[in-house]
């Protein structure tokens, strides 16, 4: 079966620009024919509480026949080949793929929950998300543009069309 999925790119370690890029090109590998669109790359600053550089974020869509599970592994193997070392919970890292949606499937394995649990509240994800879907409606039957608030935008910076 042939799935549009969404990923979330994050990156504030060893030039994140670049990581993002490499992801990119290793995400591009993951899609059915030339069907992934990138968002614009945007600045943000890290959540929680650990002094660490900002980061840049993005989001990308793709169709996959890839199963949940499989997909996972495989962001998690890009993330390896990129140097992702789990230090600290919500620490700096060179490299965060994770999935955001998978059709209008609501998934929940211990590995995996799907949509991703952070995705409502977080800007970082909501706007990018928004460049490559605007019209999206999420599993839940709420539609992406109703999450996006003002103060949600004066918190990121565009840094790449
Ligand atoms: P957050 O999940 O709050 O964004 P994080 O990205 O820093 O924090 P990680 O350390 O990258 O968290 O991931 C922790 C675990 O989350 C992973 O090992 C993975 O099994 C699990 N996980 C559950 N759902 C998802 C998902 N939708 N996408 C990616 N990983 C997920
Ligand atoms: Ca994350
Ligand atoms: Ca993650």
């Amino acid at each position: 079966m042939a799935i549009q999925a969404y990923v979330a790119l994050g990156a504030n370690l060893a030039n994140p620009t670049q990581q993002l890029d490499a992801a990119v090109d290793a995400l591009s590998a993951l899609a059915v024919g030339d069907s992934l669109r990138v968002s614009s790359y945007y600045a943000s600053k890290p959540m929680g509480e650990v002094i660490q550089p900002d980061y840049v974020n993005a989001v990308a869509g793709f169709i996959t026949t890839l199963e949940p599970i499989e997909l996972l592994d495989a962001l998690q193997f890009i993330e390896q080949q990129q140097g992702r070392v789990r230090l600290q919970h919500w620490g700096p890292r060179t490299l965060d793929l994770d999935l955001l949606l998978y059709g209008q499937q609501q998934i929940s394995l211990p590995r995996l929950t799907v949509p991703h649990y952070g995705m409502k509240q977080r800007s970082f994800v909501l706007i990018p998300l928004a460049d490559i879907a605007p019209t999206l409606t999420l599993p839940c039957n709420t539609s992406l543009e109703s999450l996006i608030s003002v103060t949600m935008r004066d918190e990121l910076q565009k840094l790449i069309e």
